[in-house]
């Protein structure tokens, strides 16, 4: 057992770093006031090839593999957490095209998706009555000759503003629940396709959330990906491997906070001494690094086991509910030693608080990834 990066990895972390500190440290707090994202931002991660990490150079990706990913991620979510979300919905959409989409879907958009032609991807498949249980969606896809007409709604769509290229679930046959899903690709802007409202969130205020509406969306049969009836199976995949970048998302938020609280301990005086020299911060600070190196080493597991080509569900899951629910906790102790100054603006912490909120909601909460972690150990001889 190595714990330790290869070279190549160790390139790709210090690449990411260096982009995240140059070009999204000094933007994030604007773009979270505004809630405006710089598209050309995510053109030159393109340019670099993050916007297809697990993707081959044939089809544009840079191949540089999953755990890169997701060392890359954290480092860019230490800097914007609305970038880093946009990267890894996008990743997760270049991975769903390539695993499933036939030749001319492949050759047609996932080169526009790690090029930056198309900006970023969305990844259609929550519904407003149907979230956690997406095998409920009422969204449907009616076939009519060499064509399917689409009619239903999405809620809570990450980019769908800016996305170049969806995947989006609806059913193809009503009575078959989870067996009656099937996943389909749609470019912006296809007749009958909406963006509809843009939803005001609390945190990762760059990343767009919108609802889709689909009014007689007529797409031609080569738009299916894979079978009909394989599209709960797609969206299960590809959010196993969605949440090894949420895991590592929040890893790099909960780092930037307690980063940033250590510091400030370490200046702040209170009774004549920094309050650095105080037990009660100390333990703060060792129980944050503590728990956030665990859970880092939670998620590389994950990814390291989904690069060798091995089962990975239930490391994915404990990964991405281990590392947002510690992020979250770190967040609020690095808020607690900044004290009053932690709960204004002009300081990072309440914006990093915000944006962390979010990773034990979407793509699973922590009580569906709970589920999942007891389903796999219950369902397997399972030896720790
Ligand atoms: C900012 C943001 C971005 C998002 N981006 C996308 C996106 O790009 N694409 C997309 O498709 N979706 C997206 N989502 C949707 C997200 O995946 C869902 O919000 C999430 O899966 C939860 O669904 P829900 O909000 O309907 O909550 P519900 O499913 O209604 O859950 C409500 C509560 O009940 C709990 N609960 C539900 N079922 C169970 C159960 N069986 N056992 C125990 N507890 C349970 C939940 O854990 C939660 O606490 C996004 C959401 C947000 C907030």
């Amino acid at each position: 057992m190595d714990f330790r990066p290869t070279e190549e990895q160790k390139m790709i972390q210090q690449m990411a770093r260096d982009f995240a500190a140059k070009e999204l440290k000094p933007r994030a707090p604007e773009i979270d006031t505004t809630a405006k994202y710089p598209l050309p931002v995510l053109k030159a991660m393109a340019d670099l090839g993050m916007m297809g990490m697990n993707i081959p150079a044939e089809y544009g990706g840079s191949q540089a593999g999953v755990v890169s990913y997701s060392l890359a991620m954290t480092e860019i979510a230490k800097a914007c957490a609305s970038t880093a979300v946009t990267m890894s919905v996008t990743n997760m959409m270049a991975e769903v095209l390539h695993t499933f989409g036939s030749e001319e879907i492949c050759s047609a958009h996932i080169p526009k998706i790690c090029g930056g032609e198309y900006s970023c991807g969305a990844f259609a498949l929550t519904e407003s009555t149907a979230g956690s249980d997406p095998a409920s969606m009422k969204s449907t896809a009616k076939r009519e000759g060499d064509h399917y007409v689409l009619n239903g709604s999405k809620t809570f769509i990450t980019s769908a503003e800016y996305a170049g290229v969806f995947v989006l679930w609806a059913k193809t046959d009503k009575d078959a629940g989870a067996k009656g899903i099937s996943a389909f690709v749609v470019g912006k802007g296809h007749p009958g396709f909406i963006v509809g409202r843009h939803e005001e969130k609390m945190g990762q205020r760059g990343s767009p959330v919108n609802e889709i509406l689909m009014e007689n969306c007529c797409l031609p049969r080569s738009n299916l990906l894979s079978q009909e009836g394989d599209g709960f199976k797609i969206a299960m995949m590809a959010l196993d491997g969605g949440r090894i970048g949420i895991g590592s998302m929040a890893v790099g938020i909960g780092l930037a906070a307690i980063e940033y609280a250590t510091a400030y301990a370490q200046n702040r005086i209170q009774f004549g001494q920094p309050i650095s020299s105080f037990q009660a911060i100390q333990w703060m600070i060792a129980d944050s690094f503590t728990e956030l190196e665990a859970a880092r080493l939670l998620v590389l597991r994950a990814a390291f086991l989904k690069e060798k080509g091995e089962r990975f569900t239930r490391e994915a899951s404990m990964g991405k509910l281990f590392a947002s629910e510690i992020a979250n906790r770190v967040c609020y102790k690095a808020l607690q030693m900044l004290g009053g100054y932690g709960y204004m603006k002009d300081y990072p912490l309440e914006r990093y608080s915000r944006d962390c909120r979010v990773t034990t909601i979407y793509e699973g909460t922590s009580e569906i990834q709970r589920l999942v972690i007891a389903r796999e150990i219950l369902g397997s001889n399972y030896v720790s």
